[in-house]
């Protein structure tokens, strides 16, 4: 089962602009049984219920952009995990490369949250990737090794299953660059080696490893299909309801 998780970021600034987004997708969906995929959407969390209420698919679920690292208490501003699973989210981004950029998230950081997505029954989507300069100077299998064993410090072994991991270069981002499907082979290669070295898991135990940063129609066979990704997690194209359909159904017929 491959999966497509569209990232709103800060956009819909309006209920106009919802409801034609409701629109496109109520056009993009009709009739659309899809049976081996499945499509997140991680709205701004104040239109988390009425995306909800108002897009009806078997295939769709909805997710938040990030949760706070705590369970309750006084901090003003933040979203809780309970509130995004009682709202109606199944899934979290955890540890995206804005949060770390402007919120000065860390890898420690990252880790309690998704501890905390775990505990309240919420699939981390966890955001992993160099900048342009780590790549610039042959850093990126210890970045992306660092990254992810931080990230994932003391999950239990059964846990590990739940998670998806994504490999969302940093420059790629919002950028209309992509790296070759060689490199990103290697990226998930890279990666499932880290995870079965570090946890006890059979094969059919690896967590989704999906890859991110501009991918659009024109790339998707190749950022996700012939690089063997479980999916891809998709920016600026989870506007376009039409445009993010259409790469779903890629992923559905191949
Ligand atoms: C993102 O920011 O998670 C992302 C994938 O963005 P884009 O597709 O616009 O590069």
């Amino acid at each position: 089962m491959k999966i497509i998780i569209g990232n709103i970021k800060m956009n819909i600034v309006s209920q106009i602009e919802r409801e034609n987004y409701f629109k496109g997708m109520e056009n993009c969906l009709a009739g659309k049984n899809f049976k081996n995929i499945k499509v997140v959407l991680c709205p701004p969390l104040i239109h988390l219920e009425s995306f909800k209420n108002r897009i009806k698919n078997e295939a769709v679920f909805f997710g938040a952009q990030n949760i706070h690292e705590e369970e309750m208490g006084r901090f003003t501003g933040e979203i809780s995990a309970p509130m995004v699973k009682n709202f109606g989210g199944d899934y979290a981004i955890i540890g995206h490369s804005e949060r770390r950029k402007y919120f000065s998230e860390d890898n420690g950081l990252v880790n309690e949250k998704v501890k905390m997505a775990l505990k309240n029954n919420l699939i981390p989507v966890i955001c992993i990737g160099e900048t342009e300069e780590e790549r610039a100077n042959g850093q990126i299998k210890s970045v992306i090794t660092n990254q992810l064993l931080e990230s994932l410090d003391g999950i239990a072994d059964k846990k590990i299953s739940q998670l998806i991991i994504t490999y969302e270069p940093v420059w790629a981002i919002g950028s209309g660059r992509v790296p070759t499907s060689d490199e990103i082979m290697e990226i998930r290669i890279l990666m499932q080696k880290i995870l079965t070295d570090k946890f006890n898991l059979s094969l059919d135990e690896m967590p989704q490893i999906i890859y991110g940063g501009s991918v659009e129609f024109k790339n998707i066979k190749e950022v996700c299909l012939e690089s063997g990704m479980s999916g891809v997690l998709v920016g600026g194209e989870s506007l376009h309801p039409m445009d993010f359909i259409k790469m779903g159904e890629v992923l559905e017929n191949n």
